[in-house]
């Protein structure tokens, strides 16, 4: 059982919030566990099913297709259904709403584009995102995907994990977001393993950083580097740090419990 939440710390933390003239919310996995996307490293998480030393990376997962292209598909179903089925949940929408009241810049490593669905305007994904097509070297836009093209997506790599014939199938099923067009070859606009962070979000994202006087870290385990990175340039350049997730603490504040309860009560305990 989770921990009482600790009033005291929740009213400090709604004071920072409250007098802050720059805020950064820090997102990761966690604020999307609620909508029904899995997190990476949680027990029973992903990682555990699909190895990131093979799955993280562009190579391991053109490993993968020659090797296993049914576990690949379950793979590539397993990212994007998730993703395509979700809705933001009180957490992205309490975040919404603290940008409705302060200058708020959302950096997230989520690739679930959820943060904007539920209204925060300014928003750095700084691992790229499922709804963007881009070219082979990442440079080019190529087209950005609507929730139901992403559904479709989904639902004929489902398709692809049964039966013979399944890299064929999958190669069909993932065209829109990966494989070669008239304009040349595409593929969904993710940081791997290995990858340079997104630009410019990430140039961006350190500035934010270092100009902020409150950072929210929401639902993150802080290992992927060097994304994990921003709460510690926030602190140091003297910004509060308040940490909300269940399992992991830091930040100069810890409000331990899951986003979609804590963080509707802290915005209603600064601003109503
Ligand atoms: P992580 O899986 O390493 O850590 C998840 C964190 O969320 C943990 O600290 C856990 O205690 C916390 N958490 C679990 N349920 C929560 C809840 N209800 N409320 C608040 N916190 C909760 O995730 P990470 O640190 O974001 O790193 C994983 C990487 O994988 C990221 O870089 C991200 O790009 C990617 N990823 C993205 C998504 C997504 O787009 N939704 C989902 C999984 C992974």
């Amino acid at each position: 059982m989770n921990a009482p939440l600790d009033n005291e710390a929740l009213n400090i933390a709604a004071w920072h919030l409250r007098e802050a003239k720059r805020v950064v919310v820090f997102s990761g996995a966690g604020v999307s566990a609620e909508s029904g996307i899995p997190t990476f490293r949680d027990d029973g998480g992903f990682w555990t099913e699909f190895p990131p030393e093979i799955y993280a990376t562009w190579n391991g997962i053109l490993r993968a297709a020659t090797k296993e292209p049914r576990r690949l598909a379950a793979f590539v179903h397993a990212v994007i259904a998730p993703i395509a089925d979700a809705e933001p949940n009180p957490a992205h929408r309490a975040i919404a709403e603290v940008g409705r009241r302060k200058p708020v810049t959302v950096v997230t490593q989520n690739i679930d584009r959820l943060h904007q669905r539920a209204g925060s305007t300014r928003v750095l994904e700084v691992h790229g995102s499922m709804y963007e097509v881009v070219s082979l070297n990442g440079k080019k836009s190529k087209r950005t995907l609507t929730q139901s093209q992403l559904k479709r997506i989904a639902e004929r790599v489902r398709r692809a994990k049964y039966g013979v014939l399944s890299l064929a199938r999958l190669l069909v099923a993932i065209r829109p977001i990966a494989g070669v067009g008239i304009t040349g070859a595409h593929r969904p606009n993710l940081v791997l393993f290995g990858d340079s962070l997104a630009e410019p979000d990430w140039s961006d994202a350190l500035k934010a950083a270092k100009e902020c006087d409150c950072l929210l870290s929401v639902g993150t385990s802080g290992l992927v580097l060097p994304a994990a990175m921003i709460p510690a340039y926030a602190k140091d350049a003297g910004a509060n740090v308040i940490t909300i997730d269940p399992g992991e603490g830091g930040g100069d504040i810890w409000l331990r419990g899951k986003a979609g309860d804590i963080l509707p009560r802290l915005v209603a305990r600064a601003f109503d």
